[in-house]
């Protein structure tokens, strides 16, 4: 079945808001944060720097604070996330600057815990397909931002976008991160069609992940002007307070001061 037939019939684009944010709405989103919450001081520096940066000084309050409690991870061996410690100490530090914060769940029975700590849910990547983890999500109430996975079509991004609405939850948006292609420089091939096209299909935001495309740093600033310049409702952006450091993606995370550098520059270009 082609889902954009059947999804959202009728209305406008959609949008709203989780916390403070608005998503889908006139203003880009930004969702930034670490790749993983690794411990209590780490998540709080990095939510108070990101408010420094983008509240106080750029005048800029469309964000949420991002941080993975459940890594999906390639090995067994890699960190696999602190879990529910970590969306306390996510929460906390969302409460202590005001920024709303948002986590990635796999096992639709980690749902109603994290739905408990944060204002929103994202579905990773390798999830997009976990059919009983999407009906969970539709139960929850919570805002859910839906990734493509490296290998799906549109129309399969749709339908699985379409299990979260089919039970009549609402706020769902949908996040490009790359796709598998012949290109060996960067991790994955980030698929700026997707962001015209889904706007022309369906009525859901689009935001783009510019960190697990790029794979490496350098990168990141590039794919974040292409995908504000194709119209995407917002980027998400790994950063780490000392990304060398880091217990996941050490490699693509930002530093704050490429971060803020990245916000000024898109702010000069009228992107942000
Ligand atoms: C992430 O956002 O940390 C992540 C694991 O992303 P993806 O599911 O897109 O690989
Ligand atoms: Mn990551």
């Amino acid at each position: 079945m082609d889902c954009w037939r059947v999804l959202h019939k009728g209305g406008g684009p959609i949008s709203f808001r989780v916390g403070r944010a608005v998503v889908g709405g006139e203003e880009p989103l930004v969702i930034a944060g670490p790749c993983s919450v690794e411990n209590p001081d780490m998540i709080l520096e990095t939510a108070a720097t990101l408010k420094q940066i983008l509240v106080d000084r750029l005048g800029f309050s469309n964000v949420i604070l991002r941080g993975g409690a459940w890594k999906p991870r390639t090995s067994p061996y890699s960190f696999q996330g602190h879990g529910e410690k970590a969306l306390e100490w996510l929460r906390e530090a969302g409460d202590k600057t005001g920024l709303p914060v948002m986590t990635e769940v796999m096992d639709p029975r980690d749902v109603g815990t994290a739905a408990e700590y944060v204002d929103a849910i994202w579905v990773g990547a390798r999830n997009m397909q976990n059919t009983p983890l999407l009906k969970e999500l539709a139960k929850a109430g919570k805002p859910v931002f839906l990734k493509r996975h490296f290998g799906s079509t549109i129309n399969e991004w749709l339908c699985s976008a379409e299990y979260l609405l089919a039970d009549g939850l609402e706020e769902v948006a949908l996040i490009e991160r790359g796709i598998r292609c012949i290109n060996e420089y960067a991790r994955f091939s980030l698929d700026i069609t997707v962001v015209p096209v889904v706007k022309e299909v369906s009525r859901l935001p689009i935001i783009v992940d510019v960190s697990h495309p790029a794979g490496r740093r350098s990168l990141v600033p590039w794919l974040a002007r292409a995908a504000l310049a194709a119209g995407a409702h917002g980027i998400m952006v790994e950063v780490h307070p000392r990304p060398d450091e880091a217990l996941s993606d050490a490699k693509q995370q930002l530093d704050f001061r490429m971060f803020e550098t990245m916000v000024k520059e898109l702010r000069e270009m009228g992107l942000l």
